[in-house]
């Protein structure tokens, strides 16, 4: 078996591999051996088999292939391992060679390739949405990835977040305070384009322009990298790259934000793609440098921002990618209170909820009971509203629960002006909360939009 991985890569990840210590302390914060206590689905008994596959070469094995699949790649064992091994690197080196070495068989392979070009092209991902939801409940009674897809079509939270083309306009301003591009996402700009407006207009209201560099709907690799399909994930976070890079040379930009924590937190490893690229690993290394989770951006400038108290009781959800990946946790909580948000934390907040990517369309009874176990942690909260940074990850919980599901900037853009998220329109604040006191600010322009309800294609 021959795999067209470079041997700088292949003896890195034998590196990474010979540096866990065996001594198992992210067995306990890894979500699949939390389920089963399986050892060969914990990080150590995952990283021992990558191991062996890159010690050996050859075909993987079928264990190998099961196991790695298994994991979410949620990094949980990251933040937690003490040797610091660099299991990110790995898993994504693991999937590479299992995806070249031709073991999976060839329906298995087309699967995975088109459920990747399905999802990263956001007309082709409209139509299958629209095609799945007219199938109905027969589609969601289809066996394997076909029923699996139409069930999630189905989700509250994709018909809660779907907004009009029309309606992502940001609120006209005066004042110019500064320049940004943001990424509005490959599945996001089909799915959550209530997110994207309600960012929009939070910018708007800051003085903030969004440079519409022609990149809407593009994706940043990060589905395809998890999928292993890292020549791909390489072409879609080349474009984005270039065009970044360029807008950030010229000073047309001083920062790139991103409201989807998972495509986050590849870009923020960016370099990591282009090693045999110096040109793009430069580049990329300066559009790492410069993008910013949006509750980052925000939290840093909140005083520009005008808040009426809401008082609701937030459920906070820490994306893996957010938390595990990127580091950020503080930043998304303190905005929430500064707008006047109760944050309530969640049991288990280190466990994935079974979204992670494609992992619910591929693994789906691992991610329901994830999924349940999280609506049952989160819903000991008594929360009036989930919020999370990471649509993904919305959709997922909105499955198991009916409280109402937001991204963060649904709810800031809400105490600040903007329409109430799906679900939040007859809210009052609960006896259990300081009474609202102030008044609202003005409904703006944009948030005078009517109702909205058809999806974006
Ligand atoms: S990955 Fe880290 S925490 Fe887990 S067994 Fe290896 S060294 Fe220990
Ligand atoms: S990335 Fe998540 S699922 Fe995978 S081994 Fe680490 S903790 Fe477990």
């Amino acid at each position: 078996m021959q795999t067209i991985i470079p041997t700088e890569r292949l003896d890195q990840g034998r590196k990474v591999a010979d540096t866990c210590v065996h001594f198992g302390f992210c067995t306990s914060v890894c979500p699949t051996y939390v389920l089963d206590h399986e050892e060969n689905d914990s990080p150590r008994g995952r990283i021992a088999l990558i191991k062996d596959m890159l010690a050996r070469g050859g075909k993987p094995t079928a264990a190998t292939v099961m196991h790695v699949d298994r994991c979410l790649s949620c990094l949980s064992c990251v933040t937690t391992c003490a040797a610091s091994v660099d299991y990110r690197t790995l898993v994504d080196t693991a999937r590479e060679y299992i995806e070249q070495s031709g073991v999976r068989p060839f329906h298995e392979r087309v699967k995975r390739k088109a459920l990747s070009y399905v999802m990263t092209h956001p007309r082709l991902l409209g139509v299958a949405i629209r095609a799945s939801r007219v199938t109905g409940g027969v589609g969601a009674r289809l066996p394997g990835i076909l029923g699996t897809l139409a069930r999630l079509s189905g989700a509250r939270a994709i018909g809660a977040f779907a907004v009009r083309g029309q309606d992502l306009a940001a609120p006209a301003g005066s004042r110019k305070t500064g320049k940004v591009a943001l990424l509005d996402g490959c599945v996001q700009s089909v799915m959550g384009g209530e997110i994207n407006a309600a960012a929009r207009r939070l910018l708007g209201r800051m003085g903030i322009e969004v440079v519409d560099n022609g990149l809407a709907g593009r994706c940043c690799g990060a589905l395809d990298l998890h999928l292993g399909h890292r020549d791909t994930a390489q072409r879609h976070a080349a474009k984005l790259v270039d065009a970044w890079h360029a807008l950030l040379e010229k000073g047309e930009i001083e920062a790139v934000l991103v409201t989807t924590s998972g495509c986050g937190s590849v870009i923020r490893h960016y370099r990591e793609l282009f090693q045999d690229d110096p040109l793009r690993r430069e580049r990329a290394a300066r559009v790492e440098a410069a993008c910013v989770d949006i509750t980052q951006f925000l939290n840093t400038r909140v005083q520009e921002l005008q808040f009426a108290r809401l008082s609701a009781r937030v459920a906070y959800h820490d994306s893996c990618s957010l938390k595990h990946g990127q580091k950020i946790t503080r930043e998304p909580r303190e905005v929430l209170e500064h707008a006047g948000f109760v944050v309530a934390d969640i049991a288990e907040n280190h466990l994935c909820c079974g979204s992670a990517g494609t992992y619910n369309i591929l693994q789906p009874e691992i991610a329901e009971r994830l999924g349940q176990r999280k609506a049952g942690n989160i819903e000991a909260t008594r929360p009036d509203v989930i919020a999370a940074g990471n649509m993904g990850c919305l959709v997922q919980i909105s499955m198991y629960t009916d409280i109402p599901v937001a991204h963060t900037v649904q709810l800031l853009d809400w105490a600040a002006g903007g329409p109430p998220p799906r679900g939040m329109e007859t809210f009052t604040p609960p006896a259990h909360t300081p009474a609202c006191t102030e008044s609202p600010p003005p409904r703006d322009a944009a948030s005078a939009a009517p109702e909205t309800s058809d999806l974006l294609w």
